[in-house]
């Protein structure tokens, strides 16, 4: 009797679960790779910054699309790169979080860190009037309470299953290296690249740009990859706050 409540419970919620995902990733689960083969979701970390722009053209100019996961004071105040920010939305580039001030989310309280997603929704509110549905943690940090409370906040959580390894002094030739011997076979790869690094954006990105074309590989949004295209952002209306500083 126990065991066929127990079964009965766990078919209605498989069923539940299978009603409300609309094929998209599921909020809080640690995801690093696209969910289909032929795909190739270049992400870039901690901008804006002096690069954005020119990264914007490189990628438009090839047809591609983007993941740019932003912070809102890393290098520098993300309200003065307002228009390169607005810029990466308008051309259909996904605009993701990488929190307020980039730390290590599992060293804070859960206020903490709803501080960190809501100071840089908040900012996107008032640039780009969306708010974003994922996440790339600082250094890849997941631990402690990070994904209940990022999950609590609705946040789909991305990390990597390539390293570019940028920001650690790979060279680009370097970093061509690790997508070569990774492949172009499998579901997509979710790199981890960095935007403030000149050679990244002007070396790294053109090879990647061609090294999709060769292999057939499809540029698109890590939300694209997943299935969930339309999920890219939080659903609803919200209003700028008038803040244009940080
Ligand atoms: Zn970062």
């Amino acid at each position: 009797m126990l065991a066929e409540t127990v079964l009965a419970g766990l078919l209605m919620a498989s069923g539940a679960a299978a009603g409300c995902t609309h094929g998209g990733p599921s909020p809080g689960v640690v995801i690093q790779q696209c969910s289909k083969p032929g795909m190739l979701a270049l992400a870039y970390d901690d901008g804006p910054y002096i690069y954005t722009s020119d990264l914007v053209d490189i990628l438009d100019a090839a047809g591609a699309k983007a993941t740019f996961f932003f912070t809102g004071t890393l290098y520098g105040c993300i309200y003065d790169q307002a228009t390169a920010v607005k810029k990466a939305f308008k051309s259909g580039h996904q605009v993701a979080s990488h929190t307020w001030t980039h730390p290590a989310l599992s060293g804070l309280t859960e206020d903490g860190i709803r501080s960190e997603m809501t100071q840089l929704e908040d900012a996107l509110v008032n640039i780009i009037g969306k708010k974003p549905a994922y996440v790339r943690p600082p250094y890849l940090d997941t631990a402690g309470q990070t994904l209940p409370v990022l999950k609590s906040m609705g946040y789909k959580v991305i990390t990597v299953d390539v390293d570019s390894g940028d920001w650690n002094k790979n060279t680009p030739e370097q970093s061509e290296a690790v997508f070569l011997a990774a492949g172009a076979g499998g579901n997509g790869h979710i790199p981890l690249m960095h935007e403030p690094y000149n050679s990244t954006v002007h070396e790294l990105t053109p090879w990647l740009i061609n090294w999709a074309k060769e292999n057939k590989l499809k540029l698109v949004t890590v939300a694209e990859c997943l299935g969930d295209a339309g999920g890219a952002y939080q659903k609803g209306n919200f209003k700028p706050n008038g803040k244009t500083t940080c």
